[in-house]
Order: structure tokens, then sequence, then C-alpha cells
């Protein structure tokens, strides 16, 4: 890419370390952006360090927030009995998109992968058994139909069960590998409707 000025280079490189974007994927935003007015460039980079800046993990779920509490745990509304267990922040909002959930969600922010070398000190999963030590009447694990998900869901059955907690798993509608996020609404009702207790 010697072709382009030393600053064009920096962004499209910058935009190539984004996950999904290959080299010309990140020329063609590269450009995108530069034929931007200045100013919605700004807007564009602006978003970008204050929501970096701002956006910490909720002290309860561990979900992406601006706040201390997220707006799920911080509602009363909410079934603070029923938590539910996702990957991460973008399973959490597919099943919101839903709007017949109820209860509360717990972030893992990943799965356990030996693989990938991620174990389960590598995710929050002391943070879901602390919270389970104050109150929980279920646990339903959203983790993905994967094999990191499923060894995921395996994991945390085991530890949750001699607590007497009754624990769930969504079932198996959700296509084997497909991220939740990726999945229409009707068939993510489905799967929480169908859950079996582990
Ligand atoms: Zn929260």
């Amino acid at each position: 890419m010697d072709y382009y000025s030393h600053q064009i280079n920096r962004l499209v490189e910058e935009l190539m370390g984004l996950p999904g974007i290959g080299s010309k994927s990140a020329q063609r935003l590269a450009f995108h952006i530069l034929n931007m007015p200045k100013e919605n460039a700004e807007k564009l980079s602006n978003a970008i360090i204050e929501a970096r800046n701002h956006v910490q993990y909720c002290k309860e779920c561990y979900t992406l927030t601006d706040n201390e509490l997220c707006p799920i745990c911080s509602n009363d509304r909410r079934d603070h009995r029923t938590i539910m267990v996702v990957e991460n922040s973008r399973d959490l909002a597919a099943y919101e998109k839903t709007g017949k959930y109820e209860g509360v969600y717990h972030v893992l922010h990943g799965a356990i992968s030996p693989m990938l070398g991620i174990g389960p000190a590598d995710i929050r999963l002391k943070e879901l058994l602390m919270r389970l030590q104050k109150e929980a009447d279920e646990v339903i694990i959203a983790t993905n139909s994967s094999l990191e998900g499923e060894t995921t869901a395996m994991y945390i059955s085991k530890l949750i069960k001699p607590t007497g907690i009754k624990v769930t798993r969504i079932a198996s509608g959700v296509p084997v590998g497909g991220d939740l996020e990726y999945i229409d609404e009707v068939t993510l009702l489905r799967a929480l409707e169908g859950r079996r207790e582990l």
C-alpha cells in the first residue's frame, strides 16, 4: 500500500484491526471517511472516543453500560431471580430485542475454549457465583451452541447444581456454531421457551 500517503495508510491499518475487516473493506471505509464532510468525520471519531471513555461494566451483570448499573439491572420490574447467562453484550441485545424476556442477565465476556487457552478464570464466572449467593431461582444458560458454548454450559451447570438452584439450557433450535445475534427473534424465543433443566 505504498502508493497511499502515510496518513491514509495509518487509517487503513487501524480499520484493518477491526474484526471482519480485510484490506479491501478497510480501504473502502478509509476513502468513505476521507470523503465525508469534516464535521461528520469528527462526529464519528468523537463517538468512538466518548463511548470508549465512558462505557464500563455493569457491576451486577457485567454488560457494557455507561452507568454503575445497566438499565436492566436497575429496573425493579424485571425478575431479578431469573438470570440468563450469555457470552457477550450482543447476545444480551438479541434477547432484549424479543421484548419477551423479563429476567436479568449475566454476561461472561467469552466462553471456555481449551484450544484457545481460555479457561474458567478468564470469563466472568466467579462473578456469577458471587451473584448466586444472594438470590436466584433459575439460571438459564444461553451460551452459543458451538463447542465452546456447550463446554461452558456444562461447566456452569456442574458448578451450580450443588447449590440447588434450578439450571436450564436453551433449546438447541439455535444453529450449531451460530452467533446468537444473527438468529431471528422467533427462533430465540422458541429456544428460550423450550429450555430444559440440566
Ligand atoms: Zn446489569
